[in-house]
């Protein structure tokens, strides 16, 4: 069976010049691919207390929505600015040009929740940190922070990890 990193596809150039985009549809439309995926993001956490999963918009939802099923708990979806119906509480990241948000609902997550968060890929760890202090805001604990890519020369795992949130990447690419 090939490697969750094989069926990774690479994409030089997109979004823009100097971005190598890693495409995670191949892998999702790969049964064996996805479940290895899964399964070991799962691993890690599995007999550990975790009382929710939070996923990031888009992709970590695909992901996120699999391991909540697999670990039996409720699931957070982490939105991007404007689209949740409820009173939301919300978080701030820097990007490139500007700034982004996301959004949870005000009550999404209970005082004491142990959340594990999940998403595609990190890169600078901005998206991360946003859904982090949207979960420390509501109360919870980060219990974890799981992503199928690692881009270790932008630094956004280790940070994290410095600032005490546990790491787990599965596989890790070099460059942007
Ligand atoms: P960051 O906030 O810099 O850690 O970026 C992480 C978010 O941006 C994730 O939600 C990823 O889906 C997306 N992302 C950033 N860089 C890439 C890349 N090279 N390929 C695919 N997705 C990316």
């Amino acid at each position: 069976m090939s490697s969750i990193r094989d069926k990774v596809r690479s994409i030089p150039g997109y979004p823009k010049p100097g971005i190598v985009f890693r495409d995670i549809t191949t892998l999702l439309g790969d049964a064996q691919g996805f479940r290895k995926a899964v399964d070991e993001l799962v691993q890690p956490h599995a007999g550990r207390r975790i009382d929710k999963v939070a996923g990031i918009e888009a992709r970590g939802f695909i992901l996120g929505g699999a391991v909540a099923h697999q670990l039996s708990v409720g699931f957070v979806p982490v939105r991007k600015k404007g689209k949740l119906p409820f009173t939301v509480i919300g978080a701030d990241y820097e990007l490139e040009y500007g700034v982004d948000r996301v959004e949870i609902h005000t009550d999404a997550i209970q005082k004491g929740d142990r959340v594990l968060l999940i998403d595609d890929l990190i890169a600078t760890g901005g998206t991360a940190g946003a859904a982090i202090r949207l979960i420390e805001m509501a109360g919870g604990v980060v219990a974890g922070c799981s992503f199928v890519i690692d881009l270790p020369e932008i630094g956004g795992r280790a940070k994290l990890e410095a600032a005490g949130y546990p790491c787990h990447t599965l596989v890790a690419f070099e460059g942007h």
